[in-house]
């Protein structure tokens, strides 16, 4: 056995490990997410070496033991393991730069030590928030290393010591718990669920007491071709508890600008957008299989919040905090690839397949026209909103801009639509008269929101987006009629004075109700209808406005 030396940390350390010791920090179970998948790191550079230097017989994977006794977890691997140099380089000095930002900031005490070590990621050190002794027993793959010991308490120094025996290589961490905290992590129930919760697609075994606890393949890591349709059924339904397979699977792996892989759901029903839905949604964020944050809200804007799924990235370090995340350049940089890929997707679905679209329009379209508010995305947008129309054979069928597009007379540089309550009582509308008399198509908006929609898009492919209410007629004379057209004789000045009276009349019996009351070529069957001054909000607009400002 090799003598004991004794090593001060660098400053930096032993004041990190000092705040990690005196935190009240209450998430301490992530220690063993951080020393799993540091485990998990090491084995993977074992398989990396194997590639060019061969496979040794050690078989890959970790072990987790708990003893009540001893009030120890120890958490071994079958890894790379360390040399003495990387021990005192990797585990003696401070591996992130932002640990020693950490330690300056905590000094300054402004902001609470709860709320740092949640910012910053302590990796190795966290084992410290449970721990009164770590030891790490080490032997590199390296010929001819030598085992070493490395021992603290986590307070100004570590002991080194070389150790002669003949062990495979890999890594063996004894934590030497607080007392208070024994109870809790030696019991194995308790380690394993810690385990599923965090480290639950880690690709090497992960054994608790001998008995495997990792069952379920991080898919999304997979190639897609040697991924079955029953695979991701099984995987999606592991993920949501939905008893259903998915409508639609969206499955992805990006290497520029930004290295990540999605797998994405779109689920065979909507969860109520507005209502407890709401906090349901968001992707599950991993790096490097573990999970840093369930449901993250920041990948995906709201409006596609009907998307189920994972995201793993290699290039955000594990140890970055929900507070990080939020204004983190990387993050935006995959939120708008994912963005992008989701819009992509949908748009080949309704070029493929109109009728499933169609159906995926309408589990989700309600949540999904909010997107109207996505400027960036707008003209993809366009492409990808439906609505009933005048041309459709009953409520439930749906048409898009361009279908539209494709039915509209030669001349028609406008598209027309309505708000109304219901397909019947739009076909009465008598602001709709003169589109029907035209054979003039005219899109059916049943949702206020939809008129929120048309207001922001404005128009699609060079034709304005019009609401029939507020149409030029003029503009619709050209149109020939589909009946024939008996023109309307010119009034004689008796009709005349009589029109003019009633129009009289009228103003005098509405008074300050109405703004004008004046003859119009629009009506054909209905005697009279109520409408807007011209370019003010439809008429549901104005209620919407009105309970909105009341
Ligand atoms: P990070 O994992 O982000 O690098 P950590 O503080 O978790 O930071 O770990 C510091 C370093 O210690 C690792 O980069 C690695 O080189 C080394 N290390 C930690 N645990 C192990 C292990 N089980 N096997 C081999 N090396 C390890
Ligand atoms: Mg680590």
């Amino acid at each position: 056995m090799g003598k004991k030396t004794t090593h001060k940390f660098k400053a930096e350390v032993s004041q990190l490990l000092d705040i990690l010791v005196h935190s009240l920090y209450t998430n301490k179970e992530i220690f063993l997410r951080e020393l799993v998948s540091n485990a998990s790191d090491a084995l993977e550079k074992v398989r990396f070496k194997a590639q060019s230097d061969g496979a040794d017989d050690i078989a890959p994977e970790i072990r987790i033991s708990a003893d009540p006794e001893t009030k120890t977890v120890t958490i071994t691997d079958t890894g790379i393991g360390m040399t003495r140099d990387e021990l005192m380089r990797n585990i003696g000095t401070i591996a992130h730069s932002g640990t020693a930002e950490l330690a300056r900031l905590a000094e300054e005490g402004k902001e609470s030590l709860d709320a740092l070590i949640g910012r910053f990621g302590v990796g190795f050190y966290s084992v410290y928030m449970v721990a009164d002794e770590v030891s790490v027993t080490t032997r590199s793959i390296e010929e001819d290393a030598k085992t070493m010991v490395w021992t603290s308490d986590g307070r100004t120094d570590y002991k080194l010591q070389e150790l002669d025996d003949d062990r495979p290589h890999g890594t063996e961490i004894v934590v030497s718990l607080k007392e208070d905290l024994a109870d809790q992590f030696t019991n194995e129930a308790h380690l394993k669920t810690i385990i599923n919760k965090h480290s639950n697609f880690i690709s090497f075994p992960i054994l608790v007491g001998d008995k495997r606890v990792n069952t379920i393949q991080a898919l999304w890591r997979e190639p897609k071709f040697q991924i079955t349709s029953e695979q991701y059924a099984e995987f999606y339904k592991f993920l949501t508890y939905d008893s259903e397979d998915p409508f639609d699977t969206l499955h992805t792996s990006v290497d520029a600008p930004v290295q990540f892989n999605a797998l994405m759901f779109v689920p065979p029903s909507g969860d109520d957008p507005f209502g407890m839905g709401r906090e349901n949604r968001g992707l599950d964020l991993y790096v490097r299989r573990v999970l840093i944050e369930k449901q993250n809200k920041n990948l995906l804007p709201e409006y596609l919040g009907f998307m189920k799924g994972v995201v793993d990235t290699e290039d955000l370090p594990l140890n970055i905090s929900r507070e990080t995340l939020q204004d983190n350049i990387l993050m935006r940089k995959i939120s708008s690839t994912l963005v992008k890929q989701v819009y992509n997707h949908l748009e080949k679905l309704s070029k493929d397949d109109a009728d499933r679209y169609n159906e995926f329009w309408r589990i989700h379209g309600e949540l999904f026209k909010a997107g109207y508010m996505d400027f960036l995305n707008k003209d993809k947008f366009g492409k990808l909103v439906r609505f009933n129309s005048s041309a459709s054979d009953d409520a439930k069928g749906l048409t898009s801009f361009a279908e539209y597009i494709s039915r509209a007379r030669e001349e028609q540089k406008e598209i027309y639509y309505a708000y109304g309550p219901s397909r019947e009582a739009l076909g009465l509308s008598p602001h709709l008269e003169v589109f029907r008399k035209k054979g003039i198509e005219v899109l059916y908006l049943f949702e206020p929101i939809d008129e929120f929609v048309m207001d922001s898009l404005r128009e699609f492919d060079g034709y304005t987006l019009v609401a029939a209410e507020h149409a030029d007629v003029s503009k619709l004379d050209q149109f020939e009629s589909l009946e024939k057209e008996e023109k309307p004789e010119a009034l004689n000045e008796e009709q005349q004075s009589t029109l003019d009276k009633l129009i009289a009349r009228f103003k005098d019996v509405l008074g300050e109700s109405v703004t004008e009351v004046k003859a119009s070529s629009r009506l054909s069957e209905s005697p009279v209808c109520l409408a807007n001054p011209d370019g003010q909000f439809t008429s549901s607009m104005d209620k919407i406005m009105r309970v909105m400002h009341k």
